[in-house]
């Protein structure tokens, strides 16, 4: 009998629509950081509800622009999680700046904002807070906690976009807003939209119009100002700055995938729907749980083995392989890495831990099938059966 092709944990969205894209922007003649990059930072502005973004070229950089934006720099401290991909606690480093990691809640994965007073010191310059996975974290609270210490908070919204919260009392409304100061997104394949490589910063006009300069060696006057400039101007470069363009054969893809947002986004959350109703109240798993404050765009499934359940984390996976589905393991922690080992830890982070040895990522992205995503829960049904 031949196996069935393997499941993979994701797989990007991407068509016709995105290739004409940018066989379109080639053909043009003006292939960086041009009309279509500002034409994808309008859009998306206005698909969060942002009053500025700034287009770069990854989610690393989106986050390194937006710390130094804040002037955040050698001898600051940056309160934030190790419980997130290595990119998060590497900015803080890119700056100079220190990472205070705190731990996370259980069902979201999330920064625990009780940890935060503990964390705080006089050197505390600004939180960075991970949405991870997509699920929203504690806004609420820790933008409670921010104001009264006033102090800036930089939402990681990398794998975020469409995700929703709720904070003072109001409706959802898209993560990106911002709620937080900055928000950064990537649209690397593995998030909700990509463009290959690709970031954004959103925030209001005064920070980003300085991200701008600084994703493009801080050059005082942009390639589309000098473009149209009636005269002959020299640009001028006042300060150090950075290479983080975006291509717009990249942007012109993004705007296709902006378009198909809306339906990519209603797939995940009807895919997510299905994995929660038929696993729960399974003995030995524990679910992620959507909190009051905040919708989840399902950016991955993932659900953590309980501490009773006898089969392992590497267990589990390879019966999932052997069956013809392909998993990942929970979120890394960026403390327990070589390049983290300088570091001192100020507490201990057992929850993070956990779910890294215990959190198993689906297959969940927006063309899997039914009849895939019942092979996927038959699949693990048969492994935790042992
Ligand atoms: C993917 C990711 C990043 C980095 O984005 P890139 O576009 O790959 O540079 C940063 N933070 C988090 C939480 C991520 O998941």
């Amino acid at each position: 009998m031949d196996a069935l092709p393997l499941i993979p944990v994701a797989r990007p969205t991407l068509g016709e629509e995105e290739a004409a894209a940018a066989r379109r922007v080639i053909l043009s003649g003006w292939v960086v950081q041009g009309p279509e990059v500002a034409a994808f930072e309008e859009e998306f502005a206005a698909r969060v509800g942002a009053p500025a973004a700034a287009a770069c070229s990854r989610g690393t950089a989106a986050l390194h622009l937006a710390l130094l934006a804040l002037g955040v720099g050698p001898g600051d401290e940056v309160i934030t999680v190790s419980h997130s991909f290595i990119a998060t606690a590497n900015a803080v480093r890119y700056v100079g700046a220190t990472p205070v990691f705190v731990d996370v809640e259980l069902h979201t994965g999330n920064l625990n904002p009780e940890l935060l007073s503990a964390a705080l010191s006089p050197r505390t310059r600004a939180i960075l807070a991970v949405h991870q996975l997509g699920m929203p974290c504690d806004l609420p609270r820790i933008l409670a906690f921010a104001r009264e210490h006033g102090l800036p908070v930089i939402e990681d919204a990398a794998c975020a976009l469409g995700s929703e919260v709720a904070v003072d009392g109001g409706g959802f409304q898209p993560v990106g807003r911002p709620h937080g100061l900055l928000a950064t997104f990537s649209f690397h394949p593995r998030k909700v939209i990509t463009t290959g490589d690709g970031g954004m910063v959103t925030g209001p006009p005064e920070l980003i119009g300085r991200i701008r300069r600084l994703r493009t060696h801080a050059m005082s006057l942009s390639t589309a100002e000098r473009h149209r400039a009636a005269g002959v101007v020299f640009e001028e470069y006042p300060e150090v700055g950075l290479n983080y363009r975006l291509t717009d054969i990249q942007a012109a893809v993004g705007r296709e995938q902006l378009k198909r947002l809306p339906e990519m986004l209603a797939a995940r959350r009807r895919l997510a729907a299905r994995y929660l109703e038929a696993l729960k109240g399974h003995p030995w798993l524990l679910l992620p749980r959507e909190p009051a404050y905040g919708r989840s765009n399902w950016q991955s499934f993932w659900i953590i083995l309980a501490p009773e359940c006898p089969v392992s984390q590497r267990q589990v996976m390879e019966g999932l392989k052997a069956r013809g589905v392909d998993s990942r393991r929970g979120v890394m922690c960026a403390h327990r890495e070589g390049a983290y080992r300088d570091l001192p830890l100020r507490f201990p982070l057992p929850v993070s831990e956990y779910l890294q040895d215990h959190a198993i990522i689906l297959p969940l992205f927006p063309e899997l099938q039914a009849a895939e995503q019942a092979r996927v829960l038959e699949a693990l049904k048969e492994v935790l059966a042992g």
